[in-house]
């Protein structure tokens, strides 16, 4: 059985006995409920690194007040065996307590990039991904790190935050796993009815519309975002929290397609809150 470490000292103990042997490591950062998309990271993790660690924790700082942190969906045997049967070394699971001890106050918070986006509606959002990310790089000192471009502000805001602190490790982004229908995988897919679940479909139409059209030549940016927010208008139970195109480095809005952008949207169904995006170069091919 995959070892399960809850402890800070046991996963430094670990890792300090691989690095004795010239092992290299990689780090793949979830919060738990694995599905593909987090199982295409683990894999990419375990071909390029000797040991892979695996952190399962649903970290709190991340979560707003009228958030889903206390029904967010967890699984840790069915993790456990993912994270083994792909190849990780070790899972870490720490208790909230573990993590942030009685008298915690230090956090990491970043300016500009968190400003957009998911940042405009989760407002501790970032702060608390990077604090958390800061903490597990820290602790499991990786030579590499995973992240989806599901999730492509918080991709960018890491990048930043290890160029901006010098932190010596990659970061390593991978692509967008989809269910056959197109629907990003996503943990919280789960608290989807089966109407809400068909509904969810108007996310990767729009997002594939939009993408069809830069690839055809379109430089506007709010035509992009237009096409891209009439798609989702036409399912009523979706409601837009925003649809942006943004410059891919900053994050923020951009006029015209005229540098790597990103086209990100977040849209409710029912009272769940899906994300969904593509990112292109100038021109309409591929980031
Ligand atoms: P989470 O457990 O949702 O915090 O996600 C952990 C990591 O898995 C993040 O880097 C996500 O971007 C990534 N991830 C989640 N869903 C997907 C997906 N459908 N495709 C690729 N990566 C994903």
């Amino acid at each position: 059985m995959i070892t399960i470490a809850e402890t800070v000292a046991e996963v430094r103990e670990q890792v300090k006995a691989w690095r004795k042997e010239g092992l290299s490591v990689g780090l793949v950062p979830t919060m738990g409920y694995l599905h593909e998309g987090h199982q295409s990271l683990i894999a990419r993790a375990c071909a390029e690194n000797d040991r892979v660690v695996v952190s399962v924790f649903v970290n709190p700082t991340q979560f707003g007040p009228n958030e889903d942190l206390a029904s967010y969906p967890r699984d840790l045997k069915h993790d456990a065996a993912l994270c083994e049967e792909t190849g990780a070394a070790l899972i870490f699971h720490p208790t909230p307590e573990e993590m942030y001890p009685n008298g915690f106050c230090s956090y990491v918070d970043m300016d500009v990039l968190t400003k957009e986006l998911c940042g405009l509606s989760r407002p501790v959002h970032f702060r608390g991904v990077c604090t958390v990310v800061s903490k597990l790089f820290h602790i499991v000192q990786p030579d590499r790190a995973y992240f989806g471009e599901k999730d492509a502000q918080q991709l960018a805001v890491i990048r930043r935050m290890v160029t901006d602190l010098n932190m010596n490790l990659q970061i390593v982004g991978c692509p967008i796993v989809r269910e056959a229908d197109g629907l990003a995988k996503s943990s919280r897919n789960t608290y989807l009815s089966p109407e809400e679940r068909k509904a969810a479909l108007v996310l990767s139409r729009s997002i594939f519309a939009g993408k069809k059209l830069a690839e055809f030549g379109e430089t506007d940016a709010q035509k992009l975002v237009d096409t891209m927010k009439s798609i989702i208008a036409s399912e009523p139970l979706a409601k837009i929290d925003y649809v942006k195109v943004v410059d891919l480095m900053t994050m923020q809005q951009i006029p015209k397609l005229d540098r790597p952008f990103l086209a990100a949207m977040a849209v409710y169904i029912g009272k769940t809150r899906l994300i969904d995006n593509f990112m292109m170069n100038a021109g309409g091919t591929a980031e």
